[in-house]
């Protein structure tokens, strides 16, 4: 345990981390995250807290043997304070009240070779269509994070996701940070993190019927504590996180998402993938799929890999 508070406190120190969820084609990523894509496989920016409020912690980048063993879920008493206050990363577990936040998972029990396919919706329809072919065609099904702007926006799409057995996770309507870590803008209060929460899950019961909840993927990865006490109060008991990172979003091409995908795999692994035209997710996926076949593993909802 020791070793993994070590970890992610290094990791947490390291506020320049890239965000890697971008869905909204409006609010670009940052040029330094950009320039220089960690080794790792996971890049999800976990705190808004500047590096200068934890100056008794070195800035190293997260340990990628650390990434491949970490279990099912992360520590919440690890996790900055509300962003712009005084960092409490190292406050004792027993001074939190767990139930009061939601569970920050970034992969699955590693007991089995079982991985979870989600793909972020949030900028245009760009390879949805053919993403839904490939796992009509293969047989899988994959969770969605989904903006209440790409639903309305493309309720044939969401239609046809529900119909054929995928899974839907609230990605916010607007794709606005919540922290406002990577769009450099303020936080949003409690009240607009439960409208970005409520309006999307209306329009995705509007248009077909589901439900988002209780799963909540926080645009650019973007969370504090204060997110995941806010979410959890609006029903939202899961922040999907990922382990496997596709980079496709930051240009990779699409043998080099495949290669990468392939090479990350593990037991528990969660991929993020999206849907845009700006990655080439979507094209690499059906040799993602038949690479992680012939290496033994089964592909579903992240939703199916927590609860097999
Ligand atoms: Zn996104």
């Amino acid at each position: 345990m020791s070793g993994r508070r070590v970890a992610l406190l290094a990791a947490l120190a390291g506020g320049a981390l890239a965000a890697a969820c971008q869905g909204a084609a409006s609010v670009p990523e940052p040029e330094a995250a950009r320039a220089t894509p960690p080794p790792t496989a996971y890049i999800g920016a976990l705190a808004a807290t500047p590096a200068a409020s934890v100056p008794s912690v070195a800035l190293v980048a997260v340990d990628v043997t650390y990434e491949m063993s970490r279990t099912a879920s992360m520590d919440l008493a690890e996790l900055p304070a509300r962003s712009g206050g005084v960092a409490a990363v190292a406050t004792p577990r027993a001074a939190r009240v767990a139930s009061a936040r939601a569970r920050m998972v970034d992969r699955g029990p590693a007991t089995e070779r079982r991985v979870a396919l989600t793909f972020d919706a949030g900028a245009d329809r760009g390879y949805a269509e053919q993403i839904l072919d490939t796992l009509r065609d293969k047989g899988v099904r994959a969770s969605f994070g989904m903006t209440g702007q790409w639903a309305e926006a493309n309720p044939d799409l969401l239609g046809r996701m529900v119909a054929e057995g995928h899974h839907l996770i609230n990605h916010t309507q607007t794709h606005d940070s919540f922290t406002g870590f990577s769009t450099g803008r303020a936080a949003k209060s409690s009240e607009a993190r439960a409208r970005e929460l409520a309006t999307t899950e209306q329009a995705v019961q509007r248009i077909a019927g589901a439900t988002t909840k209780p799963y909540f993927r926080p645009p650019y990865g973007d969370i504090d504590t204060s997110v995941i006490e806010d979410v959890r109060a609006q029903g939202y008991d899961i922040v999907a996180m990922w382990t496997v990172d596709s980079q496709g979003w930051n240009g990779l091409s699409r043998a080099g998402i495949e290669a990468r995908c392939l090479r990350a795999a593990a037991p528990g692994a969660v991929y993020v993938f999206h849907v845009g035209s700006a990655a080439q997710d979507g094209p690499a996926l059906p040799g993602i799929i038949e690479g992680l076949r012939k290496q033994g593993y089964q592909m579903g909802t992240l939703d199916w890999l927590l609860h097999p």
